[in-house]
C-alpha cells in the first residue's frame, strides 16, 4: 500500500480486500490510523470507515486494546453522521468489548442499538454478529422476534394489501430479521412458530427463483478464492447465509450444487472465480454490491469471460479450489458431507 501519499475511497476498498491476507496487517491498521491523522484521505468522509477497517484489522489478530482504539474514534468520528454507521461503529465495538471479556460494557453499547434492527440492514449485521460472539443466542433471539414484528406491523401499515411479504426480495430487511431469528431458533432449539414457517417459505421461494436463474444462465456459480472469501464477509457479514458460514461450508455449497446439476444432465459446468474489488467495481456502476441481484448479474458478466474455472477437474489432479491438494481428498469428498 502507499505510504506517506493520499488515500483515496478506491485505495481503502482495495485496503478491505486485502488487508487479512497481507504480511502486516498490524502495520496497514496504524498506517490507516495515521492517515486519518495527518489529513492524508482524499475524501474526509472517510475518516470513519478507515478507522471501522483499522479496528477490525486489530481485532482479527487479537489486538483487541488497539482495535478498541481504533473503533473508539471510529464511533467519534461518525458521531455526528448519520445513524446507520455511528450504529454499525458501536456494534462493532461491543464486539470487541465482548472478545476482551467486558461482557457487561458490550451489552450496555448494543442495548440502545435495538432500534436499528429495523431500520438498516448493516447496522443490524453487526448487531447480530456483536450478539453471535457473545454467546448471546437467547437475547439475539428475544431482540429478533421484537424487530420482525414491529417490521411486520409497519408493513400492514403502510400496505393495502396482505402483510406478508410474497418474496424474499419484496420482504427486504424483514427477510434478514426473519432468516437471522430463523437460525438462531434452530440452534438453541425452539419449535417452530410462524415467523419460522414464513422465514422457510421465503427461504425456498428465493432458492427456486436461485435454481432457475441458474438453470437460464447455465454458468451462475459464483466461487470466492480463499482470501477473496475471508475478505467478502468481513465487508458484508450478511453474505455469509448466501456463501456459507466458513470457506469449506463455500466450498462444500458448490460441490454439491456441481454435482446436483452434474445429475440434471448439464455438462460444460464452470466455477466463476470472484473477488471482492471485482463486485464492488461492477456494482460501481450498477448499484448496490450486497444485493442479490447485482451479485447474479456479476456472475453473469464473469461467465461471459474467460476465467472461469472446469469443472470437475480428473481425481488426481489440483481441486478447482485452489487449496492445492488433489481434487479426490479435497473438494470431491466435500459433496458427500
Ligand atoms: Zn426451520
Ligand atoms: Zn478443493
Amino acid at each position: 500500500m502507499p505510504t506517506h501519499t493520499a488515500l483515496t475511497s478506491a485505495d481503502l476498498r482495495e485496503i478491505r480486500q486485502s488487508a487479512l491476507g497481507a504480511a502486516d496487517p498490524l502495520g496497514i491498521a496504524a498506517e490507516l490510523a495515521d492517515a486519518v491523522d495527518a489529513g492524508r484521505l482524499t475524501d474526509e468522509n472517510d475518516a470513519g470507515f478507515a478507522l471501522m477497517l483499522a479496528a477490525e484489522i486489530a481485532e482479527s489478530r487479537t489486538k483487541l486494546d488497539a482495535a478498541l482504539r481504533y473503533v473508539e474514534r471510529a464511533v467519534n468520528t461518525y458521531a455526528t453522521r448519520d445513524d446507520s454507521e455511528v450504529g454499525a461503529a458501536r456494534a462493532l465495538r461491543a464486539r470487541i468489548l465482548f472478545r476482551s471479556g467486558r461482557e457487561d460494557e458490550a451489552m450496555a453499547e448494543l442495548e440502545p442499538l435495538r432500534p436499528l434492527l429495523t431500520r438498516y440492514p448493516d447496522a443490524a449485521a453487526y448487531l447480530g454478529a456483536a450478539l453471535a460472539v457473545g454467546g448471546r443466542n437467547q437475547v439475539a433471539e428475544e431482540w429478533l422476534t421484537e424487530a420482525v414484528r414491529v417490521a411486520l406491523a409497519e408493513r400492514a401499515a403502510s400496505t393495502e394489501q396482505s402483510a406478508e411479504p410474497v418474496s424474499a426480495e419484496d420482504a427486504g430487511l424483514l427477510f434478514f430479521l426473519l432468516q437471522q431469528r430463523h437460525r438462531i431458533r434452530h440452534a438453541i432449539g425452539r419449535p417452530h412458530d410462524a415467523h419460522d414457517n414464513l422465514a422457510e417459505r421465503l427461504e425456498s421461494k428465493l432458492a427456486r427463483a436461485g435454481a432457475s436463474a441458474a438453470a437460464e444462465s447455465a454458468d451462475d456459480l459464483l466461487f470466492w478464492p480463499h482470501a477473496e472469501f475471508d475478505s467478502m464477509v468481513v465487508q458484508w457479514p450478511a453474505l455469509s447465509q448466501s456463501y456459507g458460514g466458513t470457506w469449506d461450508q463455500h466450498r462444500a455449497r458448490l460441490e454439491r450444487e456441481l454435482v446436483r446439476l452434474a445429475g440434471t444432465g448439464r455438462t460444460g459446468l464452470t466455477l466463476l472465480p470472484g473477488s471482492v474489488a471485482g463486485l464492488i467495481g461492477y456494482a460501481g456502476r450498477d448499484g448496490e454490491p450486497a444485493d442479490p441481484k447485482t451479485r447474479a448479474s456479476y456472475a453473469r458478466q464473469l461467465a461471459a469471460g474467460s476465467r472461469q474455472i472446469n469443472w470437475p477437474p480428473e481425481r488426481n489432479e489440483p481441486c478447482w479450489c485452489g487449496s492445492g491438494s488433489k481434487y479426490k481428498k479435497c473438494c470431491l469428498p466435500r459433496s458427500r458431507g
